[in-house]
């Protein structure tokens, strides 16, 4: 009978580090996005160092709760959701990295007709994917470096798994938003953006995307955290920058967005 409860959800527990109500940039209508703890990747421009903090280091908003009360608190905003064609949104660090936590959250979610999206690296085992694929709506999906030394060079992992399964997210008509953090010096070069225009067009007609412009927010949390930051020296790209890629993004048939 434990067993059973337990692979229910109801017995289910997670590790957190936020709840942010009445977020309009994570996907379409006022969203709450809830931000978990964990991530598989190290990126060297990483603005959210409190999502790979382990539970009560140095932050006291990361913490472990249950499942019954993430749902609790995420249906609270069910009136803001229905008004405006919103949802919730699930982030991190990376949400694929608690696939149990998140798949009872997820399904409950849908089980009450509420929009859900995940804000993914795409940097998990295919047979995850899978199972969270019914009760996602959107995926916002992170694309970040083409060449796969280069990936690992600068996120700690290799990109293989993250191309093959949005591959699999496309083959199996997910809805995809692609983000795109620019970063100069790491990923803004032609080389990249190149690449990842014909990834893109190989695998989708019309591909959704978002810029994100590295800008320098995450400092003062690493100040905040007292952890060493190696990006105390990137600068964030020009709008003229910004709008160049934007222009050979559109160029090559891809309408981009800027920040998402
Ligand atoms: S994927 Fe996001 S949270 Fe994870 S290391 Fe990179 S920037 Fe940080």
């Amino acid at each position: 009978m434990v067993l059973i409860l337990y692979f229910h959800g109801l017995k289910m527990k997670g590790n957190i580090f936020d709840i942010k109500r009445f977020a309009l940039h994570d996907g379409p209508g006022i969203r709450t996005t809830l931000f978990m703890t964990g991530c598989p990747l190290d990126c060297l421009w990483c603005h959210n160092p409190e999502s790979r903090l382990k539970t009560g280091e140095n932050s006291t908003k990361n913490r472990i709760v249950s499942s019954e009360y993430v749902i609790d608190e995420l249906k609270k905003d069910l009136v803001f959701f229905e008004e405006s064609g919103g949802g919730v949104t699930f982030s991190g660090g990376e949400p694929l990295a608690q696939p149990d936590f998140l798949k009872v959250i997820i399904r409950e979610l849908k089980n009450n007709s509420i929009h859900t999206a995940i804000d993914t690296t795409g940097y998990a085992d295919k047979s995850v994917i899978n199972d969270i694929f019914p009760y996602t709506d959107l995926f916002l999906y992170d694309l970040k470096v083409m060449d796969p030394e280069k990936h690992k060079k600068f996120t700690g992992v290799d990109n293989k798994q993250i191309l093959d399964n949005l591959k699999f997210i496309f083959n199996r008509n997910g809805i995809v938003r692609i983000r795109f953090p620019l970063i100069p010096g790491y990923n803004d070069d032609k080389e990249n953006i190149s690449e990842m225009i014909s990834f893109l067009n190989n695998l989708t007609d019309h591909p959704q995307i978002d810029i994100l412009p590295y800008h320098r927010l995450g400092i003062s949390k690493y100040k905040k955290l007292k952890i060493d930051s190696s990006i105390e020296f990137l600068s964030p790209p020009s709008d003229d920058r910004i709008q160049e890629v934007r222009e050979m993004l559109k160029t090559n048939g891809i309408e981009a967005g800027i920040g998402g």
